[in-house]
């Protein structure tokens, strides 16, 4: 039996045609959303993920901004940067592109950002409130496999969930998520003992680790939904942290990489900008 492909590029579609009418709709009632990006230094990568954001933001209709600045710009000047988003009434999101370089503290230009503009849902303040419950702007890399599952009809409720990774921008917030919608939540990582047999009893088996295929069938429950967040280059192709090949015979469903989780990333992102819009604009209520 082969799996499911969850199409998260057809599924992003989907969101953007709606996003479109909500720009349309907030401009009718005089808000012109906006989103500031920033980009510290020269890392390719990064490089191609503001474009690509901008580049949506603009398909959308969305205003945007981008800060492009050179590698050796002093903390303070990044910060000052921020401190102007941040009192700008023009501006609803601000978005700091990561990695920053060594020279700067991510931590304190994170935390810098105000909390109602902080469409990436980084702020500890924000990460802190989804520890608690629901909130308007979660990251978005887990909001959108909460989408994706959603959109899938999996019924989370009472389920076995497993995560594989704990950072604080995939793994520990997505857990949250799926435990808000009353999954049985495990979180793993690179101490956990016997990986292979945790996830097996993974119904919905989440992989956040940044290691190319490490996840075989072996890992994976007959039936479960895999969802992929792994991005990892291989002789000059981007491959999953899920080995798609061993893992689609055994699995229910599966995200594909590339076109799986990632085309969401960018989609939420717009939908956070958005919320913040109506919340800053007094249309929504938090
Ligand atoms: P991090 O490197 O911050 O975290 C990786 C996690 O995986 C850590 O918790 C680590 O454990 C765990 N880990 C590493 N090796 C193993 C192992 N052998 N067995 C079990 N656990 C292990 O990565 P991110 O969360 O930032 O990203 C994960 C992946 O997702 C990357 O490939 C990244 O490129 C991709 N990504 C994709 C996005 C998208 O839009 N699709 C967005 C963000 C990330 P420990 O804590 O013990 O070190």
């Amino acid at each position: 039996m082969a799996a499911v492909i969850l199409d998260g590029r057809e599924i992003s579609a989907q969101i953007q045609a709606d996003l479109k009418d909500e720009v349309t709709n907030l401009q009718s009632q005089g808000v012109n959303p906006c989103l500031a990006v920033l980009l510290v230094g020269d890392n390719p990568a990064s490089h191609t993920y503001v474009r690509s954001k901008l580049r949506v933001a603009q398909s959308l209709g969305i205003a945007s901004r981008d800060h492009i600045l050179a590698g050796d710009t002093p903390e303070e000047e990044v910060l000052a940067l921020i401190r102007r988003l941040n009192d700008d009434p023009a501006v609803h999101g601000i978005l700091v592109q990561l990695p920053l370089p060594e020279s700067i503290n991510t931590a304190r230009v994170l935390g810098a950002v105000a909390p109602e503009k902080d469409v990436d849902g980084f702020h500890p303040m924000n990460l802190g409130r989804l520890m608690m419950g629901p909130t308007p702007m979660p990251p978005c890399t887990p909001a959108g496999i909460m989408e994706i599952l959603r959109r899938a009809g999996v019924e989370l409720k009472g389920k076995e969930a497993v995560v594989v990774g704990r950072s604080n921008i995939v793994g520990k917030p997505v857990a949250f998520l799926l435990l808000h919608e009353h999954a049985t939540v495990t979180i793993c990582h690179s101490r956990t003992r016997d990986l292979p047999a945790v996830c097996r009893r993974a119904e919905v088996l989440v992989v956040a680790i940044g290691r190319a295929r490490m996840v075989t069938d072996e890992y994976v429950r007959p039936g479960a939904v895999v969802i992929d967040v792994g991005i990892n280059r291989e002789n000059g192709r981007l491959v999953g942290d899920v080995d798609f090949e061993t893992v689609r015979h055994v699995a229910g469903a599966i995200t594909p990489v590339p076109g799986g989780v990632g085309p969401m990333t960018i989609t939420m992102l717009m939908k956070s900008t958005l919320t913040a819009a109506a919340l800053q604009s007094g249309l929504k209520s938090a």
